[in-house]
C-alpha cells in the first residue's frame, strides 16, 4: 500500500500514527479502521449490539450484499459476538472516497436497524474510548477499561460457589477412590480424578477459576485424599467385623483411631496414601500447570492506551 493516511482519512476521522489506526464518528456510530500495509487494504471495524437487534439477519443480508455490490470490498462479515468488519482493498487516490462511502453505508443501517455502539469487551451500549489494549485497537466503556488495566477479567469469579464446587467433586472423586480401593485395585489412581473433578467443580459454579482457586483445589484435593482412604478403610472394617460389633458405617470411623495403633495396618495405609499423592501429583501436574497458566493469562494487566 502506498499512501500518505492523511489523504486517506474520512472527514473527521484522525490517524493515529503511532497505534496505526483511524478512527472517529460518522452519524451516530463510531468506527475503527486499521490500515493493512502489506495485505493492501484497510479493515473497518464496528462494535454493535448485533446480538440484542431482531434485525440481526437482516443487517448481515446487507453485508453479504455490500460485498457484492462494490468491487472495492473484499469481504464484509459479523464475527458472531460483536464486530463487523468490512475489508476494502486500497485504490490509493479512491480510498477517501470509498472508505467514506462503506462507513456511511453501515452507519445509515445501523439507525433504521436500531444497532448501537457496544463496548468491545463487555458488550453493553455505553459511552465509549477509542484504545488499544496491548496494541490491539478497540472501544471500551469505562468499567472495561479500568479493569483490564488492572488485569481483571469480566467474569466476576464467586469464590464460596467455586469452593462448594470443589468439594462436590473432590467428594465424587472420592467415591471412586473407595469404590476402587475395594475392590482391590491400587486406589492412588483415583487421586488424579479427585484433583480433576474439584478444579472442573470449581471452575463450573465458581465461574472463573483463579490462582487463588487452583490453591483452594489443590489443597481441598490433599485433604480428601486422606479422608477417601480413612472412608475406604472403614468401609472395610465394616465389612469385616460384622454388625455384630460394629452396627454402622460411622461405627466403622470410631475403630480407626485404634486399628492405627497395628503397625502392620499403619503401614498399609501409609503406602497407600504415598502412592495415592504421588500418582494424584504425577497424573494432574500438567492439569494444574495448564488451568495456573490459563489463569494468569486472564489476571494479568493489560496496557491501555487512549487515542
Ligand atoms: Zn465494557
Amino acid at each position: 500500500m502506498n499512501v500518505q493516511m492523511e489523504y486517506v482519512v474520512p472527514d473527521g476521522f484522525v490517524f493515529e500514527k503511532a497505534q496505526n489506526v483511524m478512527h472517529g464518528r460518522y452519524g451516530s456510530m463510531e468506527f475503527l479502521i486499521v490500515p493493512m500495509m502489506t495485505e493492501n487494504q484497510f479493515q473497518i471495524q464496528l462494535y454493535a449490539d448485533m446480538e440484542k437487534s431482531s434485525k440481526k439477519n437482516q443487517f448481515l443480508e446487507y453485508l453479504k450484499a455490500l460485498q457484492q455490490r462494490h468491487s472495492f470490498v473484499q469481504y464484509a462479515g459479523y464475527d458472531g459476538k460483536d464486530m463487523v468488519s468490512v475489508y476494502v482493498a486500497s485504490k490509493e487516490q479512491e480510498d477517501k472516497e470509498n472508505l467514506t462511502l462503506v462507513i456511511s453505508e453501515l452507519t445509515g443501517k445501523c439507525e433504521e436497524y436500531g444497532l448501537h455502539n457496544c463496548c468491545s469487551s463487555c458488550r453493553k451500549v455505553r459511552p465509549l474510548h477509542a484504545v488499544t489494549v496491548d496494541r490491539v485497537p478497540a472501544l471500551l466503556c469505562q468499567d472495561c477499561e479500568t479493569q483490564l488495566a488492572r488485569g481483571m477479567d469480566e467474569k466476576r469469579e464467586h469464590l464460596l460457589l467455586g469452593v462448594i464446587g470443589a468439594v462436590l467433586g473432590a467428594l465424587l472423586g472420592s467415591v471412586l477412590w473407595v469404590v476402587l480401593g475395594q475392590i482391590g485395585f491400587i486406589a492412588g489412581i483415583a487421586g488424579y480424578a479427585i484433583v480433576f473433578c474439584a478444579i472442573k467443580g470449581y471452575e463450573l459454579l465458581g465461574k472463573k477459576l483463579s490462582k487463588s482457586g487452583i490453591v483452594i483445589c489443590v489443597l481441598l484435593s490433599f485433604l480428601m485424599i486422606a479422608g477417601a482412604e480413612f472412608t475406604s478403610l472403614a468401609v472395610t472394617v465394616y465389612k469385616e467385623m460384622g454388625s455384630l460389633f460394629v452396627s454402622s458405617i460411622w461405627d466403622a470411623f470410631g475403630w480407626i483411631p485404634e486399628l492405627m495403633q497395628e503397625p502392620e495396618l499403619a503401614m498399609g495405609v501409609g503406602k497407600d496414601l504415598v502412592v495415592g499423592y504421588i500418582l494424584a501429583i504425577w497424573a494432574s501436574y500438567s492439569l494444574v500447570k495448564y488451568s495456573w497458566r490459563q489463569a494468569g493469562e486472564l489476571q494479568r494487566p493489560h496496557t491501555i492506551e487512549r487515542f
